[in-house]
This record gives structure tokens, sequence and C-alpha cells, in this order.
């Protein structure tokens, strides 16, 4: 069993009591699509484990994270004919970090996209 925190909407959805488009999963990890889109396909990938920050996630669930925001990344450019892709990580309120459960934001980039990062 993963370990989880009370009150953690990316925990609720691991656990299947919140809904979520998922994506990909693995042992370590879960993708989903983001609920507010940057652009078409963006998708967030998390550990199952409960960790809520950057600093704070185990190196053996970071690496897999990675991996399978590598391979997600994969995906949408070659299913969704994305461009390019961001993969983006934000660690502390003061860095906009708004849910506390890590993720990593996976979001394609198209040439005439209007997303400003
Ligand atoms: P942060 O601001 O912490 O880097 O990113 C949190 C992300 O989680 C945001 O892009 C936000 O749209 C997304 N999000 C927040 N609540 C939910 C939810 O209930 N379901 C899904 N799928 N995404 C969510
Ligand atoms: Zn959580």
């Amino acid at each position: 069993m993963p370990t989880t925190s009370d009150d953690c909407i990316f925990c609720k959805i691991i656990a299947g009591e919140l809904p979520a488009r998922i994506v990909r999963e693995d042992e370590r990890t879960v993708a989903f699509m983001d609920i507010a889109p940057a652009t078409y396909g963006h998708t967030l990938v998390v550990p199952r484990n409960h960790a809520q920050d950057l600093l704070e996630i185990p190196a053996e669930d970071l690496e897999a994270v990675v991996r399978a925001g590598r391979a997600v990344a994969g995906r949408v450019k070659e299913r969704l004919g994305a461009d390019g892709v961001n993969l983006i990580n934000s660690c502390g309120s003061a860095a906009w970090q708004t849910v506390f459960h890590f993720h990593l934001h996976v979001i394609p980039r198209y040439a005439d996209d209007p997303l400003k990062l």
C-alpha cells in the first residue's frame, strides 16, 4: 500500500476516491490529465507514495517519476503532434506550488501556442 496523506487530492485520485483521467500507471507512479490544462494534453505525473515536494520525495520515487514523465513526453509528441514538451516542478508556495503532493507537469508545446513560461 502506498503511503498517503489525509486531505491530499492527489492521494485520493491515486486511491480512486476522486475521478481523474488516468493515462499511465506503473508500480511507483500514476499520470493523469491536469484539470486546468495549460495546453492540450497537459499531464501530471505523481508518485503513489505521498511526498510533499521535491525536497521530501525519496530518490527512488523521484527517479520513477522522471522516467514516467519522459515516457509521457514521448507519447504526447507522437500521439498529439506536440512540437516540444516542458517538464516542470514547482517546489514550495513561493514557487507557485499549490498541491502539496509532488508532481511533474508534462506540458506539450505547439509551435503556435500562446503559453508564456
Ligand atoms: P502546482 O500549482 O502545484 O504546480 O500544480 C497543481 C496542478 O494540479 C495544477 O495545474 C492544477 O490545475 C492541478 N489540479 C488541481 N486540482 C486538481 C484535481 O482535482 N484534479 C486534477 N486532475 N488536477 C488538479
Ligand atoms: Zn498525497
